[in-house]
């Protein structure tokens, strides 16, 4: 059975360092790639290789796909990890690679495209018999048509780029005269960010909660679920905190989201690992919402309750060996948080970048982190600069845990959302399991 010799990592920073980790216990070469901006970055010294791939604007380096499949022939890597972001639902960086004969460790192509497109998922779900977020599944093609439609679906609604992630790209409407404004730029928005406008529009599930399913499959047409994350501590739709098992699931729901996510992941053959978003309502109404057809940031919480490391499954079966595991073999044990340390002001959330001075992180935990005292945060990329993994025999002893982690850690030179990510593991409803994702919007406008 083959497995990679090399594998080239077509990304940067925490989730860069977590592959070249892993791929050094299990015996692969790696290969970095590195803007100029991050040429003093540990994960271009942590690798086995490095190659400089441009100026720092992403563009021109992280995104440039030719650049990144020279390096790849370059160095003789058979395989190419995307990580998330950048490059990682990207068809044609996946379709080159096979041209070139280079695994691309994801999904095929077509299935990136077809999933990439959020117009496309929702169909195919519904082809599966997964319930989607009531809305209209046509692109929109004028404003008029727009205001039509939201009359028929009524309001509030949600604007949304077909093409969007990120939280970027979609605009919450609640009524006609907002549509009208919000029409044009939000296809603005999405053009910049993703190449592509199409919009499309959803329902606004009010005082919803985000939960999402980790699946796999692989080559020979078996999936799994690796049971649910809880991800509604968002600021601009963007997750912040994340935990499994989601403390909202009894679980006659929880098996029933489960089966309905497989029922999804099977209709479009899935083989690789993934996530399928859903949307909860409260009245416990679950709705598809997107799947992310990558590694998540999130991904450590499930890796935390079922002892299984998700991109040495992600390796197996982009070199088609089957899932060395049965559904009845995946077992979760304990509890599992997640907090993302971001280099931006806790409460205006703008980016703050700078060198970290000082940089004091307790022992005995699991830290996924992009740098190291020293070391600078540049002002081109994602501010995300570290997450924080805890895991407790249960909910309340991991919320324990990470708030003693909490307490020790300590950022000088930039500021970082620390003191927030201790408010919100000290909340009384965080503490609950009673939040939503309008939780942080609340949580701010009370300590304002
Ligand atoms: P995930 O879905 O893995 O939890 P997020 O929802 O936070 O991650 O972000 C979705 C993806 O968008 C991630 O892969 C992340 O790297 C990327 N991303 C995050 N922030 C931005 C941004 N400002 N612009 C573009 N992409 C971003
Ligand atoms: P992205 O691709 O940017 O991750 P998603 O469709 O996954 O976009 O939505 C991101 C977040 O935005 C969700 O987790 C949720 O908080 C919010 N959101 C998206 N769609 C809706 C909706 N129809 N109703 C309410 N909230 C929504
Ligand atoms: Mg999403």
């Amino acid at each position: 059975m083959t497995f990679f010799k090399k594998i080239l990592i077509a990304n940067r920073g925490e989730i860069a360092r977590r592959i070249i980790r892993i791929c050094k216990h299990l015996g692969i070469q790696t290969v970095a790639v590195y803007s100029e901006a991050d040429a003093m970055a540990p994960f271009v010294e942590e690798a086995d290789e490095a190659v400089c791939i441009g100026p720092a604007q992403a563009k021109k380096s992280y995104l440039d796909i030719y650049k990144i499949i020279e390096a790849a022939k370059q160095t003789g890597a058979d395989g190419v990890h995307p990580g998330y972001g950048f490059l990682s639902e990207n068809a044609k960086f996946a379709r080159c690679l096979e041209q070139e004969g280079i695994t691309f460790i994801g999904p095929d192509a077509k299935v990136i495209e077809l999933m990439g497109s959020k117009i496309e998922s929702r169909l195919q779900m519904k082809l599966a018999g997964v319930p989607v977020v009531p809305g209209w599944d046509g692109s929109l093609e004028t404003v008029e048509q727009a205001l039509e439609l939201a009359g028929k679906i009524g309001f509030p609604l949600m604007l949304k780029a077909s093409a969007g992630g990120g939280g970027i790209g979609m605009t919450l409407i609640h009524n006609p005269e907002q549509l009208k404004a919000a029409y044009a730029t939000t296809k603005q928005r999405a053009e910049s960010a993703f190449g592509d406008g199409t919009l499309f529009l959803e329902k606004y599930i009010s005082n919803p909660r985000h939960i999402e399913v980790q699946v796999a499959g692989d080559h020979q047409g078996n999936v799994i679920h690796l049971f649910e994350r809880e991800c509604s501590v968002q600021r601009r739709n963007q997750k912040v905190v994340e935990e499994s098992p989601s403390p909202f699931l009894d679980e006659e729901t929880r098996q029933r989201l489960l089966k309905t996510a497989l029922l999804g992941v099977k209709q479009i053959g899935y083989t690789t690992v993934g996530t399928m978003e859903f949307i909860f309502d409260d009245q416990k109404n679950f709705y598809f919402l997107e799947m992310n057809t990558r590694l998540q940031v999130e991904h450590p919480v499930t890796e935390e309750i079922t002892g299984i490391d998700l991109v040495e499954l992600q390796l197996r079966l982009a070199a088609k060996q089957p899932l060395p595991f049965r559904q009845e073999d995946v077992k979760k044990t304990g509890h599992s948080i997640e907090c993302r340390l971001y280099a931006e002001d806790p409460k205006t959330f703008f980016p703050s970048p700078g060198t970290v001075t000082k940089l004091t992180l307790p022992e005995g935990v699991r830290l996924d982190f992009a740098i190291k005292e020293g070391d600078k945060v540049t002002p081109f990329y994602d501010p995300m600069i570290g997450k924080i993994i805890v895991h407790g025999a249960s909910r309340k002893d991991a919320i324990e845990k990470m708030n003693d982690v909490l307490e020790q850690i300590h950022v000088e030179g930039i500021t970082a959302n620390t003191p927030l990510l201790r408010m919100i593991v000290q909340n009384s409803d965080f503490q609950r399991g009673e939040y939503t994702t309008r939780f942080l919007d609340k949580l701010l406008m009370v300590n304002a």
